[in-house]
């Protein structure tokens, strides 16, 4: 009888609330855009790209088509080319090994820690000759071990390009993911943590060359005259698509303390369920900063905690709908990295965005915790 007093529907994400709570303003920024008819490479893209750039300290940012031509593009601006090894890891969306695949150079995977990020160890274990470059997978809003990928880099002298898709304003200490090597990427995709309204992605970098090729890759190969300087793509950030990021970032900081605070509310309510490793609280070490573009665990029993987590109205999803890179057939990978291969056993995604409550998560803990008290 009273089983239903407390249901709810908590979606995974909630494309419409996001929009809805901001139409006025979202719709005013458009209007203006379309009022001047200022749609292609345009200023309102170039004011994005200065304010993403000086947001996280880089000398150089550009708006692309989206988060996986963004790699892609990186790739080729840092001179990866047919015969190349690129390390990434299996935990990643299909975008990151994808990228290196077009370019012609081969991808290699490797595992994830217990953080989720990229394992150094098991970086430098899969170096050959043909290593030229590693790719940090910046997952989760956390960024990865920095100081040693850097070290490992170094040492054999490789580049790194990072995809940073799931981490703008995330650090290592105090540089921002995206800026450590030769380029880093991102995506708007719309549940990112900076979204657009259809597809969008950024390039970052340090570097006046990698910066001049981005420039005319782009924009089919052309210099800033028009002069076709090499062979290029069609992949502009669209100016309307820009000038809607140029508001978002505005509140971007409030929104990531607004994330930061729903860690903390999902940690200390699921800090004694020991069937469950949670992701890095906010605060857990002085050298991170994490910006929760997901908050991902681990769970005994996940297939029926999710289960239960469904009929009480919370949705969850597993990344990649379950499956890491390695393990897609079609694409012949013979690695197993073995804390990824057990790790897809138990990950999933609980509910973190800004239109989430606190008052969701603590109602999405009660759930879990009644879950693991029932089996007891
Ligand atoms: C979203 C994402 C991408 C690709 O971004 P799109 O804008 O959808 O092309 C690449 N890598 C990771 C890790 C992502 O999460």
């Amino acid at each position: 009888m009273t089983e239903n007093k407390t249901a709810r529907t908590i979606p995974f994400f909630n494309y419409p609330a996001q929009f809805i709570r901001q139409e006025e303003e979202i719709l005013g920024v458009m209007r203006d855009v379309m009022r001047r008819g200022a749609f292609i490479l345009q200023k309102d893209l170039e004011e994005f790209e200065k304010n993403l750039a000086k947001f996280i300290n880089v000398k150089y940012a550009f708006g692309v088509a989206d988060g996986s031509n963004a790699i892609t593009i990186a790739l080729i601006a840092a001179g990866i080319k047919a015969g190349d090894e690129v390390i990434v890891p299996s935990h990643t969306f299909i975008a990151s090994p994808s990228a290196v695949h077009w370019v012609g150079a081969t991808p290699v995977l490797v595992d994830c820690g217990k953080d989720h990020m990229i394992d150094p160890k098991s970086v430098e274990a899969a170096i050959t000759s043909k290593t030229k470059a590693i790719m940090p997978v910046q997952l989760n809003g956390r960024t990865a071990d920095m100081a040693s990928l850097q070290e490992i880099a170094d040492r054999h002298g490789l580049l790194i390009i990072e995809d940073a898709a799931q981490a703008l304003g995330s650090r290592f200490g105090n540089r921002f993911a995206g800026t450590f090597g030769i380029a880093g990427t991102f995506s708007f995709y719309p549940a990112k943590l900076l979204g657009c309204y259809g597809d969008g992605g950024g390039i970052v970098t340090n570097d006046d060359k990698v910066a001049a090729q981005i420039t005319m890759l782009r924009d089919h190969g052309r210099d800033p005259e028009g002069q076709i300087r090499r062979w290029g793509f069609n992949s502009r950030l669209d100016n309307l698509q820009a000038a809607v990021l140029n508001f978002k970032l505005k509140s971007f900081e409030q929104e990531v303390v607004y994330r930061r605070r729903l860690a903390q509310v999902y940690q200390d309510q699921l800090a004694g369920v020991t069937q469950m490793l949670l992701p890095p609280p906010p605060c857990s070490d002085g050298k991170h900063f994490d910006v929760y573009q997901n908050y991902e665990v681990e769970a005994q029993d996940r297939d029926a905690l999710r289960e239960h987590l469904a009929n009480r109205g919370v949705k969850t999803i597993i990344q990649w709908s379950g499956t890491p890179v390695h393990q897609f057939e079609a694409l012949g990978f013979t690695v197993k990295p073995p804390y990824t291969e057990q790790m897809f056993t138990k990950c999933f995604l609980l509910p973190m965005n800004t239109t989430v409550t606190e008052d969701e998560v603590i109602y999405i803990c009660e759930q879990i915790r009644d879950f693991y008290q029932a089996r007891r």
